[in-house]
């Protein structure tokens, strides 16, 4: 499970520079919330996750599994994936929103600027 926890990676760090930037202030890896959320804006009572695509499996070319050790991969991944889906729902039954930003997705930091700041500034959607 400590490998799943990879720390102030790359996307992560990229994220919060930028948000950092524009102002928005916020806290870590609250151990009091499900999943720790990488960023928790306590009173906007929203929390963002940066997901690494290939422990996280997402759908896209990064989270392919290896084609050695595939079934280990695979159990590892959809664990991972059943936490994750559940730390969600465990934090909406508290009240709170959460965006997912992939590690993928940092490539276009602008787009996922774009998409923070709907997150952040939007209502009770
Ligand atoms: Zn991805």
């Amino acid at each position: 499970m400590a490998s799943v926890r990879q720390k102030d990676t790359g996307p992560e760090m990229a994220v919060r520079r930028m948000l950092h930037r524009m102002g928005y202030r916020y806290s870590l890896h609250r151990r009091n919330l499900p999943g720790r959320p990488d960023l928790v804006f306590k009173p906007r009572r929203k929390v963002v996750f940066v997901h690494g695509c290939f422990l996280h499996g997402h759908d896209c070319r990064k989270g392919r599994l290896p084609t050695s050790r595939v079934a280990y991969w695979s159990e590892k991944v959809s664990k991972n994936k059943a936490r994750d889906a559940r730390n969600v729902r465990d934090l909406a039954d508290r009240d709170w929103k959460v965006c997912i930003v992939w590690e993928c997705e940092t490539a276009d930091l602008d787009s996922v600027r774009q998409r923070l700041v709907r997150f952040l500034e939007g209502g009770a959607s």
